[in-house]
Formats: structure tokens, C-alpha cells, sequence
């Protein structure tokens, strides 16, 4: 056994209730995918015979709008297995009594905004209090509750109301999340500029040395290289898609255009397999990370983990249609 800790995320399905103009995966739900029970069980095993301790973590896609929710999570309660969920929590009323029956560590609820303008104009009519009613329920009932925000030119200027808010609610930790800039985004004019991540970024520090409220912000901001390995690169984490494969990163899943980046797949591959090409796959990416450092093959979207990231995986070369987008530069890679 190799006593390290593991946090597997599943996307049980790639279905959501909404559909966000920020959502990263947003553009690839034409297909409707679910994730196979059976392989779903086959990976718990084999994480519990490798990793100590191992907790799940369910994205999206909705988790709570995915059929296979309920049965997978008393797969998790029958091998007494830790899991946790993001939600955008319109569905949390319908399954509070299972998650009564095996409570999750905690429960982190999606914003679109801090109000219910702006986050109603993103996912519909009534969404925001159904957020705010998801996140009272759980914590009535014992259960953690946290919540998330994107920063998008529609709520960068909600900083303040949303760490209110989280106060006032009472959450156990509030998020903010800058988002990559999507084909959907750039249509739409809703990314914000680098230099307008660096200016929230100080605005959140700021406002959460005055929160009782612990406030975080989400990996991916301005970080110049040489920084630390990210939860991914460090193997600290893996993520299984709706089809059973496991992409170089969550982030990079079902995100932006051109092949997807896999390190393998576990319908016909073990997790031990997969994972060990993990580890020789993030370190020959860190490796060439320093050389293109060292020869000065690099321009300032190099400096934003992800989305460097995510260039070099390939996944942003629709910014080529954007050139007078902020992050025009991620349609090419630096000469
Ligand atoms: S609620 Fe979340 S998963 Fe659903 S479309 Fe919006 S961002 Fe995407
Ligand atoms: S996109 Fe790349 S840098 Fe960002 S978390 Fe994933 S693996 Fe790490």
C-alpha cells in the first residue's frame, strides 16, 4: 500500500440543470455521458488497496442532477469512504435525507454572483435563492456548507457583498474562483484581463483579512514560475470523467477545443498503471516548464499557472478567432 492521501474526483455525469455562459465545460454537453457503476466501484477499490486516506469528491456536471448519485454514495457509505460535492444546489431539499444518512465532509455551493440579479441573469429565475435556501438547509442539519464565486465582469463588482454574505449566512469557507476564459466567454465579452485578475486578487486578500469567514481564492492566479507543484502535478489529487478516463487535470476536462489530454484510462488500465504515468508525465511537464523558463520561451500568460497550462496541453487555440481578446496570447504559443 503506499500510505499517501488521495482525493479522487468523479464526474458521475457531464448533465447539469443550468447552463452557465462561464461554465468551462460548458461547451461540451451535445453528448450526454454517465459514468459506469461497476468501473466506479472497481476504481474505489483499487484506491483504498493503494492510497491512505482516500475521499471523493464529485463535480461536474451536477452531481445532484446525475441518476447515479444516490447509489453512488451508499457505494461510498458501504465502504465507510469520506466524500465530499460541488452543487449549484437547486436539488439539495431532494436529497437531504441520504445525505443525512451518510453526510458528506462538506458541501461547496456554486455562485454565479452575490446578488440575485447576477446570478439569476446566469442560471434562471429563482437560482440564487434556491442557493441561499441550499446552504441554510445544510447547515441547519449539521452539515458544512461552504460556498463558491466566479469573478466575471459581471461580478467583479460583488467582491464585498459576497464575503457579507458568507458572513451573514454563517458558510464555513467562501471561494472565489477566476475563471478561464471559454469559446462562450470571449463571444460574450465576460473575461476579465489579466491585470484585472492581479487588482481582484489584491481586492480578495484584502477583504479576507476582515472576514471572520475564511475567504479562499482558487488556484490559477498570477504566480510566477519558479511556484510550487499544484495539487494535480503533485498527485495530491486525480479525476475520473464520465467515461472512465482520466484527464491530465480536472481543469483541462471537457475544457476548451482540440483532443483532450489523457493519461489513461481506467476501463482498461489500473489505477496504480494510470497513476504511475502520472508521475513520469508531471514531471517531464515541470522539466520542460524550467527550460522554456530558461531559454525565454515564455510571455505573460506564463505566469498564470492554468492557463499556461492549458495552452501547452492545447486547449485554447479558439483564442486564435479573438485577437484583440486580453488573453489573445493564449491562441498561440510564445515563438
Ligand atoms: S451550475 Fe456549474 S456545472 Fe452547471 S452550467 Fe453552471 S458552472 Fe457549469
Ligand atoms: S490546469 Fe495545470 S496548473 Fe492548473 S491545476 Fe490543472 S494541472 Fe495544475
Amino acid at each position: 500500500m503506499i500510505t499517501r492521501p488521495l482525493n479522487i474526483g468523479f464526474e458521475l455525469s457531464n448533465l447539469c440543470n443550468l447552463h452557465c455562459t462561464h461554465c468551462i465545460r460548458g461547451s461540451h454537453q451535445k453528448t450526454l455521458e454517465h459514468l459506469d457503476l461497476s468501473l466506479f466501484t472497481r476504481i474505489l477499490d483499487q484506491a483504498n488497496t493503494l492510497f491512505n486516506p482516500v475521499a471523493v469528491v464529485f463535480t461536474g456536471g451536477e452531481p445532484l442532477a446525475s441518476a447515479l448519485f444516490p447509489q453512488a454514495v451508499e457505494h461510498l457509505a458501504r465502504r465507510g469512504m469520506r466524500y465530499r460535492f460541488v452543487t449549484n444546489g437547486w436539488l439539495i431539499p431532494r436529497h437531504l435525507p441520504l445525505l443525512l444518512r451518510h453526510k458528506p465532509m462538506f458541501v461547496r455551493i456554486s455562485l454565479s454572483g452575490a446578488s440575485e440579479r447576477t446570478h439569476d441573469t446566469q442560471r434562471g429565475k429563482s437560482s440564487f435563492r434556491r442557493a441561499l435556501v441550499g446552504a441554510a438547509v445544510l447547515l441547519s442539519k449539521g452539515i458544512r456548507a461552504e460556498m463558491s464565486m466566479v469573478v466575471t465582469r459581471d461580478s467583479r463588482f460583488e467582491l464585498a457583498d459576497a464575503v457579507r454574505l458568507a458572513n451573514e449566512i454563517g458558510v464555513a469557507e467562501f471561494h472565489f474562483i477566476l475563471p478561464q476564459p471559454t469559446p462562450e466567454t470571449a463571444l460574450d465579452g465576460s473575461d476579465l484581463s489579466p491585470s484585472e485578475w492581479n487588482t481582484v486578487t489584491r481586492e480578495i486578500h484584502v477583504l479576507a483579512a476582515q472576514s471572520a469567514v475564511p475567504i479562499g481564492l482558487d488556484y490559477g492566479t498570477f504566480a510566477p514560475h519558479p511556484r510550487p507543484a499544484c495539487n494535480t502535478m503533485a498527485q495530491r489529487q486525480i479525476y475520473v470523467d464520465a467515461r472512465g478516463r482520466v484527464p491530465f487535470c480536472c481543469q483541462l476536462s471537457r475544457y476548451g477545443t482540440g483532443p483532450e489530454p489523457i493519461l489513461g484510462d481506467l476501463n482498461s488500465e489500473s489505477l496504480a498503471t494510470v497513476f504511475a504515468r502520472g508521475e513520469t508525465t508531471y514531471s517531464d511537464f515541470a522539466a520542460e516548464t524550467s527550460r522554456l523558463y530558461q531559454i525565454g520561451q515564455r510571455d505573460a500568460v506564463d505566469d498564470y499557472p492554468c492557463m499556461s497550462c492549458a495552452r501547452r496541453n492545447g486547449r485554447t487555440a479558439f483564442m486564435a478567432d479573438f485577437p484583440t481578446h486580453a488573453w489573445a496570447a493564449l491562441g498561440h504559443l510564445p515563438a
